[in-house]
């Protein structure tokens, strides 16, 4: 398995913030003068929630787990966590890291 250390965001020049993708703009402040940054891969979850009925692209894929995940930089991006075997089992705070990036979803995350 290709696991990727790091996975693309956006910080911003003039404002700081950051989000877990690749922006022209910041979503923040407005300012144009964005950069490309690699985020790391681990992240712990903020929230989330176990979702039964998936729609459109994500039919196949359910039961999934939805979450918030807040990355080392404090990014937090709402992602999908894979390889979960026990939903009984997730826990806001659990460490979880960036498995791959899916051209529908983006970011993926695992245990
Ligand atoms: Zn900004």
């Amino acid at each position: 398995m290709n696991v990727t250390q790091t996975f693309p965001g956006t910080s911003c020049n003039q404002c700081n913030f950051k989000v877990a993708e690749v922006l022209d703009g910041c979503p923040s402040c407005g300012s144009e003068s964005t950069e490309k940054v690699d985020l790391k891969q681990n992240g712990i979850i903020h929230s989330f929630t176990i979702v039964y009925v998936g729609f459109g692209h994500m039919t196949d894929r359910a039961p999934y787990v939805l979450a918030i995940v807040q990355t080392e930089e404090n990014v937090k991006l709402t992602t999908v966590v894979e390889d979960v075997t026990n939903f009984e089992s997730v826990k806001i705070g659990d460490k979880v890291r960036f498995k791959n990036l899916d051209p529908k979803i983006g970011p993926i995350f695992q245990y």
